[in-house]
């Protein structure tokens, strides 16, 4: 086993992180650092320098964080020979990520900027679907509720927070995997609420037919999918590629490896240190980027939790 320490307690840390260390037969959490989160039985500091200079037996380390604090933590890490996992998305900006990507190279370490949502059961296999067809169209609808996911999380509405792109990239982080040719963001509308920074809705236009709508206030059922159309065949991934659809008929298939998205990614961050290698693919940051570059914006109601 080896030990990794956790980065920001908070949300998504404890949600999904520390159950799925817990459960890796591969990793040992060894220290968290947060300001002010803990984790019960787990050394707890509050300085990332602090812990870096006091266990070197400490070889990973896991960022929770927002994306604009996250930067300097991960920074400090790779400078001090770790290797690193980041949350989606991998940064504020994609230069970031690059200063990154070269410092882990230099370093010699792995980074691992990670996708959660690829990791759901039927990407891969919706991926194989499509490996080999002519892709006419595609669209996303990924609704739901910030207030549910998000609860009085006020960054997600400040500048890097990228408001309803956070979970929206999501979704561009499987489209970016599963189809077999590129497309490029055309054009886009920002819905921004009146006294926030970040859209609270967006609609997004891609080059080969491929549209997305991303909405922050669906309370009820949420909504996670993803149709893709090959001339008269269509695929739809739906719950967040948990299922998939081939022209209206559930379609399933055996899960390799580990279930569960977070589970998947620390063995995946595993096999990467082991090998020697980063993954630090940026295509969702760069429509999210695009958007943010070329979208219109539309003033709407103001926002409160
Ligand atoms: P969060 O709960 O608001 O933040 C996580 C922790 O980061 C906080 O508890 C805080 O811990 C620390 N933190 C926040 N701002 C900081 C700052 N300025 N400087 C230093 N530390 C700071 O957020 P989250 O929902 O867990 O999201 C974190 C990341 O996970 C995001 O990139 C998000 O996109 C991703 N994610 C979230 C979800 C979700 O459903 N919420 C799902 C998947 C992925 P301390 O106060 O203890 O330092």
């Amino acid at each position: 086993m080896s030990k990794i320490a956790l980065v920001g307690i908070g949300k998504i840390a404890v949600d999904q992180h520390v159950p799925a260390i817990a459960g890796a037969p591969e990793w040992e959490l060894a220290a968290t650092v947060s300001r002010r989160g803990t984790v019960e039985g787990v050394e707890a500091w509050t300085g990332i320098d602090e812990m870096l200079a006091a266990r070197p037996d400490i070889g990973a380390v896991s960022l929770a964080l927002p994306p604009v604090p996250r930067f300097a933590y991960a920074e400090a890490a790779l400078r001090a020979g770790r290797h690193v996992m980041l949350e989606k998305p991998p940064g504020a900006t994609l230069a970031e990520c690059h200063v990154l990507a070269a410092l882990a190279a230099k370093m010699g370490v792995t980074l691992f900027a990670s996708w959660h949502s690829r990791e759901a059961a039927m990407v891969a296999p919706a991926k194989a679907w499509l490996a080999d067809r002519q892709v006419t169209g595609a669209h996303i609808t990924w609704r739901e509720d910030v207030r549910h996911w998000h609860p009085g999380q006020d960054w997600v509405f400040e500048p890097g927070g990228m408001g309803v792109l956070d979970p929206g990239i999501n979704a561009l982080s499987i489209l970016t995997e599963i189809l077999p040719a590129p497309v490029h963001l055309q054009s886009a509308l920002l819905e921004v609420p009146a006294n926030r920074q970040a859209p609270i809705a967006a609609d997004l236009a891609f080059s080969g037919g491929v549209t997305a709508e991303f909405n922050w206030l669906q309370t009820g059922p949420q909504t996670w999918d993803i149709q893709v159309h090959c001339g008269d065949d269509r695929l739809t991934l739906r719950e967040g590629g948990a299922r998939m659809e081939i022209n209206g008929h559930d379609h399933d298939e055996a899960v390799v490896g580990p279930t569960g998205e977070y589970p998947r990614l620390y063995e995946r961050f595993a096999r990467l240190v082991a090998a020697g290698e980063s993954d630090v693919d940026l295509a969702p940051l760069v429509h999210v980027a695009d958007a943010m570059m070329l979208g219109a914006r539309k003033n709407v109601e103001a926002f409160e939790f």
